[in-house]
């Protein structure tokens, strides 16, 4: 039993400090997560606004276009309203010319609103890049900070990996999977060490019997308050 007691309270320390370099990391992963989505949508919506003024161009000349054509065709009809001889061909002609009048007015007026929107993309364009631009310097400086912190701890975090790979093919299958029940339970901590006769993790005070059977080793003792194995530390 004192064999894996010894081999239990190796892998909590292995295990505590795999958690420390985790913890040293922060947020950071998660936000560098987050800004890179972020980034992605402003991206993706710049994309279908510049798709849009495409169109919104292609749309103004098409229409400029069938203007200018209307109004040359105007012109022609008032010239022949000059010269014309009937009655019923002069009716016609003024429908025409209506009509072509009609084009005309509509024509322009919807170019105007083409004009807004493309005003109204290009300005949301200038903010959007703006953004992506700021968003992107974040970024970058956020992954360069994620790099620098993974970098440092890689060797110790893959020493730590073989170590504790190691000790869990030294220890029985029941042990561990308490030990990983209890761990998930405890935010992580399943062996616990006594401090001053208390629990180390939830400071339940520990009888003095008990104390010595913890010293002993004889067998496994949780703390009554917490559920956490405990153990001696010596130092
Ligand atoms: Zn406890």
């Amino acid at each position: 039993m004192k064999e894996s007691l010894t081999l239990l309270i190796k892998l909590q320390t292995v295990d505590s400090e795999l958690m420390e370099l985790e913890e040293a990391l922060g947020d950071l992963p998660t936000q560098v997560k987050h800004l890179s989505r972020d980034l992605e949508t402003v991206h993706q919506v710049t994309g279908e606004k510049e798709a849009r003024v495409q169109e919104v161009e292609k749309e103004k000349r098409s229409l400029r276009a069938k203007i200018d054509d209307t109004q040359v065709q105007l012109k022609r009809y008032k010239d022949q309203l000059l010269v014309v001889s009937t009655n019923r061909a002069y009716d016609a002609l003024t429908t025409e010319i209506d009509g072509a009048d009609k084009m005309i007015e509509d024509g322009e007026f919807h170019l105007l609103e083409l004009d807004e929107e493309d005003q109204r993309l290009t300005d949301e364009l200038k903010e959007d890049g703006l953004k992506a631009e700021a968003m992107g310097a974040t970024l970058g400086t956020q992954q360069q900070q994620l790099k620098e912190a993974l970098a440092s701890t890689e060797q110790r975090s893959k020493a730590l990996g073989k170590k504790r790979e190691k000790l869990v093919t030294r220890i029985k299958p029941r042990f561990m999977s308490s030990y990983e029940r209890i761990r998930a339970a405890r935010e992580g901590r399943a062996v616990v060490n006594l401090s001053r006769g208390s629990c180390g993790a939830c400071y339940n005070r520990v009888p003095v019997q008990r104390q010595m059977e913890i010293k002993a080793m004889d067998r496994i003792i949780i703390c009554d308050g917490c559920g956490v194995i405990l153990y001696w530390d010596s130092d």
